[in-house]
């Protein structure tokens, strides 16, 4: 019994990270959903309609992985997020800013404290209805061997060609995708077109904006991209963001300036939070990463 439940244990973070990477597509939502070592409520509650996007809260969160008991990954957690704000989390590599998103998506349970969208405990809501508010930009984007109309569908399933082609529109997608040689209808993928990486990230932003969903998990992307795709890029991400709430983690200066607050993880905490400008003033460790990653100067 001992080894069958840390093979679930093991296989459940396998299954995260697949769905990381894969953009936690429906269908492997329902995979991970099958194998998930969570357990869905007797009587879910029901998530409450939002209107200008989801509200978040994060009280006194502890987490460790299954396979790694001594260390905590987060500890201390408490954030609330309004409906609408969009958080920059910002951090070393391995400072927990990956695991916020997998305990909001319910792929593990805290140790200690709460997670609760728009005021239910995600214990209480279904993986179900709990996913279904959420959408995910990973960091790396997967092109599935289809259609590029059905890469985009894929955000919605029930999407008409209409609602699919608005979406691209609105990731800055649709001259891309027309410029192929058989406009949406060209087939992506390992055999089929071959699409850079900013034209890759703008399909996943498409499927994000085709979802609409009051919530927003954005796991920015760091490889560089030439100045026309970053440009791109950038437009898609905002327009991505607006009317929702978003939880980003940010590698870009664009991205931390806009947001409407930036959270320093450090070690599994929260170790300072603020804008740009006064976590820059204030000389901390965010103002030794901006230095580092955006090249800006840190104070003296
Ligand atoms: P970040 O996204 O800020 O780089 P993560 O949330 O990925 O950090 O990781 C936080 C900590 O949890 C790190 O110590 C990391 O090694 C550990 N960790 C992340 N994913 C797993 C996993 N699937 N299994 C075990 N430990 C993990
Ligand atoms: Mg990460």
């Amino acid at each position: 019994v001992i080894v069958l439940i840390s093979s679930v244990a093991v296989l459940s973070e396998v299954y995260g990270d697949l769905l990381r990477a894969a953009g936690a597509t429906e269908r492997l939502m329902e995979l991970l959903a099958a194998r998930s070592p969570v357990a869905e409520p007797t009587s879910p509650r029901p998530l409450p309609p939002t209107e200008r996007g989801s509200r978040v809260a994060f009280n006194g969160l502890r987490f460790h992985y299954p396979s790694r008991p001594q260390t905590a990954a987060l500890a201390d957690i408490d954030l609330e997020v309004k409906p609408g704000e969009t958080v920059a989390l910002v951090g070393p590599s391995g400072a927990g800013k990956s695991t916020v998103f997998q305990l909001l998506l319910r792929f593990y349970d805290a140790e200690a404290g709460s997670v609760r969208v728009d005021g239910v405990d995600v214990r209480e809501a279904s993986l179900q209805s709990l996913r279904e508010r959420i959408g995910i930009v990973p960091q790396d984007s997967v092109i599935f061997s289809t259609s590029a109309l059905e890469n985009i569908r894929y955000g919605r399933p029930g999407a008409t060609d209409d609602e699919v082609i608005a979406a691209a529109k609105a990731a800055f997608a649709h001259e891309f995708i027309m410029a192929l040689p058989q406009g949406y209808q060209s087939f992506l993928g390992e055999r089929g077109v071959r699409l850079s990486g900013g034209q890759r990230q703008r399909i996943s932003i498409a499927r994000a904006i085709l979802k609409n969903p009051p919530l927003l998990l954005l796991d920015e992307a760091t490889s560089a991209l030439d100045a026309e795709s970053e440009r791109m890029v950038q437009a898609a991400l905002e327009a991505a963001m607006a009317h929702r709430t978003t939880l980003v983690i940010a590698h870009r200066l664009a991205t931390v300036q806009q947001a409407d607050r930036i959270v320093v993880m450090e070690s599994g905490r929260i170790v300072d939070q603020g804008t740009h400008a006064e976590l820059i003033e204030r000389g901390g460790l965010y103002a030794r990463l901006a230095a580092m990653q955006f090249g800006l100067e840190s104070p003296a």
